[in-house]
């Protein structure tokens, strides 16, 4: 009798459904764990353990029942990722991984220790700290959470000494840890999404250029137009960052481009990532595809981009439920674009509903197919 391989994923969120929709093919089977019952994986998901990512006696359920455990997004419990390890099971992106990304002062200092560029920083325990900051970062400056941030939150802009206390505040008053960071005057924002397979393997996908809209990511085209230097540096630190970090499955290297056309890492997500929705429909291989392959140790697939491709979020404006699309007809009066609708019950402002791809045979194209469908869609 043939065994299918089983797959446990923490988390049932849009990157969760995106790798079970693609390791289907394959057959694998697939249990989640999310709090929400209707998440976005939990129609297609083979088994589905409504549970808390704390519940650390759930998550070792959720182990017994499948062959590998991954996880769609790094704000879990690292003691859960550990026991597991412990008791024999196998978990990728590993717990070691996790344990230097999932603070970002942590993060910049395992990437400092390995000489990958990042924007200066220094940890900030106090109002007094951040007023010593002033010392050593001219201004504007950013103070960022080193736990617990997505999106921008947990991101203050401080312009000037009187804002200091109020973004303090704002971020907790030291609740928790607090780091503050060089503003960079970036040129760009490109990501490298890299991966590892346990055999071995190491496939890097091109350049991704990204803009985002009050922090959160709004649109991705590639290539990314850049210059062949710059392009070589970030595949490179993406490399870099592979080996640093011990990393299996898929690995997110988020990229400034300074004026002088050099990169620094401004951070790194050990997942699939938002900015790479653009494989499924423009690389051989997804990021979706190659992220199963790695941690079942397959080897992986070709990363070669097959079109120019333009990406767009279809972000929520305002709260409504239950969550109705509208505007998928004439959206599609777009021949080359891909909707993807994540199917989440409620809409709420800035929360990622779905997004666009187009492929074209030139990237203006593209992202002028990506925008059309886009204003035709919406939300009730
Ligand atoms: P983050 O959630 O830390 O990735 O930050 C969200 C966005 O804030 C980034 O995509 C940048 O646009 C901006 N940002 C973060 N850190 C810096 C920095 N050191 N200098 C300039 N902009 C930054």
């Amino acid at each position: 009798m043939r065994k299918t391989k089983k797959i446990g994923i923490i988390g049932g969120g849009q990157l969760g459904k995106m790798m079970i929709l693609d390791a289907k093919r394959l057959d694998y089977e697939f249990v989640i764990l999310d709090p929400t019952f209707h998440c976005p994986a939990h129609s297609i998901a083979d088994a589905h353990i409504v549970a808390g990512f704390d519940d650390i006696e759930a998550i070792k359920r959720l182990a017994s029942k499948v062959d590998v455990v991954t996880y769609e997004f790094e704000h879990i419990s690292l003691k859960a990722l550990q026991e597991l390890e412990q008791m024999g099971y196998s978990v990728y992106p590993s717990s070691e991984t996790l344990s230097h990304i999932q603070n970002k002062y942590q993060q910049k200092m395992w990437l400092r220790h390995h000489n990958i560029p990042v924007p200066d920083f220094v940890p900030v325990n106090s109002l007094a700290d951040l007023q010593g900051a002033e010392r050593m970062f001219s201004y504007p400056f950013l103070l960022k959470t080193c736990t617990g941030g997505y999106d921008g939150k947990g991101n203050a802009l401080i312009r000037s000494r009187d804002e200091m206390s109020l973004c303090y505040q704002d971020l907790g008053a030291g609740a928790v840890p607090l780091m503050v960071e060089r503003f960079v005057p970036f040129t760009k924002e490109v990501s490298v999404l890299a991966c590892r397979s346990t055999n071995g393997d190491v496939a890097v996908f091109p350049v991704a250029e990204n803009v985002h809209k009050n922090s959160i990511l709004d649109e991705t085209t590639v290539p990314a137009e850049i210059s062949e230097q710059t392009r070589c540096e970030a595949m490179e630190v993406a490399r870099q960052c592979l080996e640093a970090f011990n990393a299996y499955g898929m690995l997110c290297v988020e990229l400034f481009v300074t004026p002088e056309g050099h990169i620094l890492v401004n951070e790194l997500a050990p997942r699939p990532h938002n900015s790479g929705h653009y494989t499924i429909e423009a690389c051989v291989t997804s990021q979706y595809e190659n992220h199963i392959r790695a941690i079942t140790g397959l080897p992986l697939g070709s990363t070669e981009l097959i079109r120019p491709a333009a990406m767009k979020n279809i972000i929520g404006e305002h709260a409504a439920e239950p969550a109705v699309v509208e505007g998928l007809h004439e959206a599609y009066q777009n021949p080359d674009v891909k909707i993807h609708i994540y199917g989440k019950t409620k809409v709420d402002r800035g929360r990622k509903m779905g997004h666009i791809t187009a492929t074209a045979e030139t990237l203006e194209e593209a992202l002028r197919q990506v925008r059309a469908a886009h204003r035709a869609i919406h939300y009730q």
